[in-house]
């Protein structure tokens, strides 16, 4: 395993971190395995949130004897204090640990999400959580290339989670990579494989090597995707010329139709939740079955059936998707699986 340091939290931390948000979908015994088996493998860096169902809960079972070798990312959704704080001392409860790592807040990908974590004084108690050594560093995930320069406000922003794969390239844009390197901070590639979306694993990690900073957090399920992992991350070399061209054709073939979930579409006129619509096969990948048929899916689907394609949302995404396409492909999907 390569180690590298992140950013100015420098923690020595594994070339790839362990994402743990679809452990619901597997047996607690083999994912209490897994996570033995991915330390055997020399990875040191868990990512998790506080709704990530179950998540916690099997960790703090599984790391119990290697906590102390392990560094835990996890994340809270709140943008009210009294929750976000009470999420903050679950997760610690979860997690069977007085201290977290790293805690990031969890998707601020609007410009009013940070101003309500500043305003409502949720960022002023994380940080007094830090002063009192129950977290050691702070962070941000985010989906927004736009929102990411307000987190520079904080003195304590050292660590931030982004999607990174060769579909999103927005985030290593010369001027806004050059500034994390200025800045130093520890990063964190989400969706390396497009959230389930980009099938050619190597071809993802081939890309991600152009960006040494980054470290992927893959989500595992199974012993063959830690070890098929494994195996692609020591493998990947730079991009070469035909590794190029078939970015190109994949390009091509999705590049009217994949969502970066980053809102800049929204709102629409018909109160459609166009980020969760959007991406209803990737939940459907990614979540447990209880919690996707759980998750409010149905009222969404039914509100974003009113969708009059005015082509509003069209015109405001900066990737120039076909937003009504993709919206219908995903009720059609949704029709498709409904129970
Ligand atoms: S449709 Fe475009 S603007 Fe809307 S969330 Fe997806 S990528 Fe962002
Ligand atoms: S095309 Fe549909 S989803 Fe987009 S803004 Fe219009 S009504 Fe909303």
């Amino acid at each position: 395993m390569e180690y590298k340091i992140l950013g100015k939290t420098g923690l020595t931390v594994s070339s790839i971190a362990f994402g743990a948000l679809q452990f619901a979908r597997i047996d607690r015994k083999e994912a209490i395995n897994l996570v033995h088996l991915a330390y055997d493998y020399g990875i040191n860096l868990i990512d998790t949130a506080h709704n990530y169902p179950g998540s916690e809960e099997i960790l703090g079972e599984a790391l119990k004897n290697i906590r102390d070798k392990i560094y835990i990312i996890t994340k809270s959704l709140s943008r009210n204090k009294k929750e976000f704080l009470n999420d903050f001392n679950m997760s610690l409860k979860k997690l069977n640990t007085d201290y977290i790592d790293i805690f990031m807040f969890h998707s601020i990908s609007k410009e009013n999400e940070f101003e309500l974590l500043k305003n409502e004084g949720i960022i002023e108690a994380l940080v007094k959580e830090k002063k009192k050594g129950k977290v050691r560093f702070i962070g941000f995930s985010c989906h927004n290339p736009q929102v990411i320069d307000r987190f520079y406000e904080l003195d304590d922003f050292s660590t931030l989670m982004v999607p990174l794969n060769f579909m999103t390239g927005e985030y290593v844009q010369k001027q806004i990579y050059e500034k994390f390197e200025q800045f130093n901070i520890g990063l964190l590639a989400m969706k390396p494989f497009g959230g389930g979306r980009l099938a050619d694993i190597e071809l993802c990690f081939k890309f991600l090597r152009n960006y040494p900073k980054f470290i992927p957090v893959a989500g595992m399920q199974n012993l063959k995707e830690l070890e098929e992992n494994i195996k692609y991350l020591g493998q990947a070399d730079l991009l070469n010329e035909n590794d190029k061209e078939k970015i190109k054709k994949i390009s091509q073939e999705l590049g009217t139709k994949f969502c970066r979930q980053c809102g800049y579409c929204m709102p629409c006129p018909k109160n459609i939740s166009i980020t969760d619509v959007n991406f209803i096969k990737v939940y459907y990948k990614q979540m447990p079955m209880d919690k996707f048929y759980n998750m409010g899916l149905k009222e969404i689907v039914k509100t974003a059936k009113t969708c009059t394609e005015c082509g509003e949302c069209s015109e405001k995404c900066p990737f120039n998707l076909d937003v009504p396409a993709i919206i219908k492909e995903n009720i059609e999907f949704y029709e498709s699986i409904s129970i």
